[in-house]
């Protein structure tokens, strides 16, 4: 089996060999990005199958995302030995789709609720019954039963010792209850079900047990405690769990992922043997070295050092841009001059992102240099076609064509007026009565209120003075008419993070909108983006197959990729403003449960630069813009802290500029795209190469 492996092209070093050879009784590899964690997975599946001999129904695979689940099934039926029907009765799959199979084995027929939007609507409206205003964000009241429910908080247990605690519990309550009557379950109902079938079905549990004799989890970093749970209960008795992880790649803490389960695996299981494994074979050195560089200011963790396996120099390369719009476009170059030079092709690059909103740029780049793409993002959707963004988009568009009935659909919800009977109505009245502005036929509706009638009128108001103004103007106006306070009240009262996506959501529709002089340019480009979004989503499967992907950091977990591009490395995003805040998420009361369990937010972000830095194989390059959803960015600590070498000095946070500039002569490099520059030392001549990019550099006069 080993020597077939090897003529695949797979050498397993010693470690990996020990991990793979394992039979019976837990067994840990804890080991950085890299260094062929999934390999020893898939090899020992295929060991246990081929070699020992094992039913392949009687082995369980669990990893956490579907991309990965299905490179995990791929890889497997590849392996010397295994044919295609063996590999396929492999139990291979996520979390989700393993535990949902179960339910569904044993009758449960439950539908299942996977818009956030519809679960966030039912909760408005259990608050508008309960006849609680909206303090509470939809967004806010999910996370926390999220963390109830992975952190296996029983109802009775949820903290409830302030008024503001105990009207959220019964808002959550009647949720639950609302989805138990209508026969619906969400995602993290999957593994609270599944957990409760099994706790109180002792020969279901002991069935499954018996089937599925070795269980495997790949990127065990991410597990939460309900996860935990359910895979410690499936291998009660055989105890065959064989784990892989890096505690440097916990990146779902908001989910309840902790990753002291992998760092005190054997406190659960002391008889566990254990292997690292410390050769990196995706990467190439000096992107191993940025990694290094990166992790290794975070306090919590297991040191590891990874040594390359692959060798040259292909340095990572950083660049300034000065907006997201401007980066996109650096990007897209470079993507192109990587296309031409006949090496890459388009699948073996990938951008990542930290947040949905921080691709706006990218994603149109992309889609006017018509390059094929793939997002693997939950929400594969066009910036303006968000329900944050689009009815201010319908706004706009009833500012230069007051009768565009589309839009007076997309903006009745703004309006306090159901968007079915609304439009209804206003064709109705139509048909006898043409005015220039019909929306103001629902001043006339049944049963409207006065606030309702006082809402159209103003609104109608702002539609009028939006048509002449600059794009980045009315929708400044727009916001202020109807987010403005919201946010405003959401700020005194504390209730929300969500605020914050709604602001970085806000403001980079004002960074885009900027870039056009008339609302119906800005209009126009965006139905161009429209269309070109369509087409794409048109070409075929086989065109696809080799297409560049855009997705967030999150979602590259485990993947790599030849080339990689990290955007939006700068303050404020990577790491997140939620982050920075993270005394002010202290102190709120979603968390009061569980502080502790929050762990050390700028420690997560710096994880996630780590993922994305790890993701490439061959070339990586890093950008920072300075103007970031429309307000100054210094760049990111993690790529300044991994790049200050003591040779390298750079101007690099605001605080580190003294206030009085001094002109020094410095060594600067000529590369636009970098920003390094030296000190002279004494007696020091020409000639010399910048440390971060190769270039040249020259000497020159520096402020400092
Ligand atoms: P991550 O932490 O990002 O999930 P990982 O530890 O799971 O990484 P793998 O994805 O298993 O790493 O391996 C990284 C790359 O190294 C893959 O391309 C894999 O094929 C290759 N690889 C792993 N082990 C070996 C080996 N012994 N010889 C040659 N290549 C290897
Ligand atoms: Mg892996």
């Amino acid at each position: 089996y080993f020597r077939s492996l090897e003529n695949n092209g797979i050498h397993l070093n010693k470690a990996q060999l020990k991990a793979v050879r394992h039979v019976d009784g837990p067994f840990l590899t804890l080991a950085g990005a890299g260094s062929g964690k999934t390999t020893v997975l898939v090899c020992r599946t295929g060991y246990l199958m081929t070699v020992k001999k094992v039913d392949p129904r009687q082995l369980l695979l669990v990893t956490f995302t579907k991309k990965a689940a299905m490179e995990m099934k791929a890889r497997i039926a590849k392996l010397p030995g295994v044919n295609k029907s063996q590999a396929d009765k492999v139990m291979a799959g996520t979390f989700h789709s393993f535990f949902l199979y179960l339910l569904r084995s044993q009758g449960n027929r439950e539908e299942i609720l996977s818009s956030e939007r519809q679960k966030q609507i039912i909760l408005k409206q259990i608050q508008r019954s309960k006849g609680i205003h909206d303090p509470y964000e939809p967004e806010v009241l999910l996370s926390t039963l999220s963390f109830y429910k992975m952190n296996l908080i029983d109802r009775g247990d949820w903290p409830s010792s302030t008024q503001v605690e105990k009207e959220k519990n019964e808002i959550l309550i009647a949720f639950e209850n609302w989805k138990a009557e209508n026969r619906k379950m969400d995602f993290d109902d999957i593994l609270v079900y599944a957990y409760d079938l099994l706790i109180h079905n002792p020969s279901l549990t002991s069935s499954l047990q018996k089937r599925f004799q070795y269980v495997m989890v790949d990127e065990f970093q991410d597990t939460n405690l309900l996860q935990y749970s359910l895979i410690k209960l499936l291998v009660k008795g055989h105890r065959n769990l064989f784990i892989v992880g890096d505690d440097d790649q916990t990146i779902y803490s908001f989910n309840g992922a902790r990753n002291d389960f992998i760092l005190n695996f054997d406190n659960e299981f002391p008889e566990a043997e254990m292997t690292t494994l410390d050769l990196n074979y995706r990467s190439m050195p000096d992107i191993i070295g940025l990694g290094n560089e990166v992790i290794r200011h975070n306090k919590k963790r297991r040191v590891k050092m990874l040594k390359p396996t692959k060798a040259g120099r292909i340095n990572p390369l950083y660049s300034r841009p000065s907006t997201t719009d401007e980066e996109a476009e650096w990007t897209l170059k470079k993507v192109q001059t990587l296309i031409a030079s006949g090496k890459y092709s388009y699948k073996d690059i990938s951008i990542l992102h930290r947040t949905a909103s921080s691709s706006r740029a990218m994603f149109e780049r992309l889609l006017l240099e018509e390059v094929p793409f793939i997002t693997y993002n939950v929400h594969d959707q066009l910036f303006y076609e968000q329900w944050i963004v689009k009815p201010i988009i319908d706004y706009l568009r009833l500012a230069l064509v007051p009768r565009n009935f589309e839009a007076i659909e997309g903006i009745l919800p703004t309006l306090f007026v159901g968007r079915e009977k609304g439009i209804q109505y206003i064709l109705n009245q139509e048909r006898s009565n043409r005015k220039k502005y019909p929306i103001i036929h629902l001043t006339t509706m049944n049963h409207i209120k006065s606030f309702q009638v006082k809402k159209i009128k103003d609104r109608l108001k702002l539609i009028k003075t939006l048509q002449n103004e600059k794009p980045v103007d009315a929708i400044k106006m727009i916001r202020k008419e109807f987010y403005d306070t919201y946010l405003e009240c959401a700020e005194q009262k504390k209730v929300t993070e969500h605020k914050e996506v709604l602001k970085e959501t806000l403001n980079e529709l004002e960074a885009s909108a900027k870039r056009f002089d008339t609302v119906s340019t800005f209009l126009t480009f965006i139905e161009n983006m429209k269309k070109k979004h369509e087409e794409l989503q048109n070409i075929s499967k086989a065109e696809k197959k080799d297409a560049l992907s855009l997705m967030t950091i999150h979602r590259s977990k485990g993947l790599e990729f030849p080339v990689v591009f990290l955007i939006g490395a700068c303050e404020g995003n990577l790491p997140h403003s939620s982050a920075l805040d993270i005394e002010k998420l202290k102190d709120r009361n979603t968390f009061s449960s569980g502080k502790d369990m929050l762990g050390d937010a700028i420690e997560e972000e710096r994880r996630l630069a780590y993922v994305a830095i790890t993701r490439a194989e061959e070339e990586l390059y890093i950008s920072s813009p300075a103007f970031y959803q429309g307000e100054k960015r210094d760049i990111s600590r993690f790529i300044v802290s991994a790049f200050q070498k003591d040779t390298v000095k750079k101007p690099i946070s605001k605080k580190q500029i003294p206030k009085t500039k001094k002109k020094v002569k410095a060594w600067i490099c000529t590369s636009q795209e970098c920003i390094a520059w030296q000190r002279i030392e004494e007696g020091e001549i020409g000639g010399k190469l910048c440390p971060l990019c190769h270039s040249r550099m020259d000497i020159g006069i520096k402020e400092v």
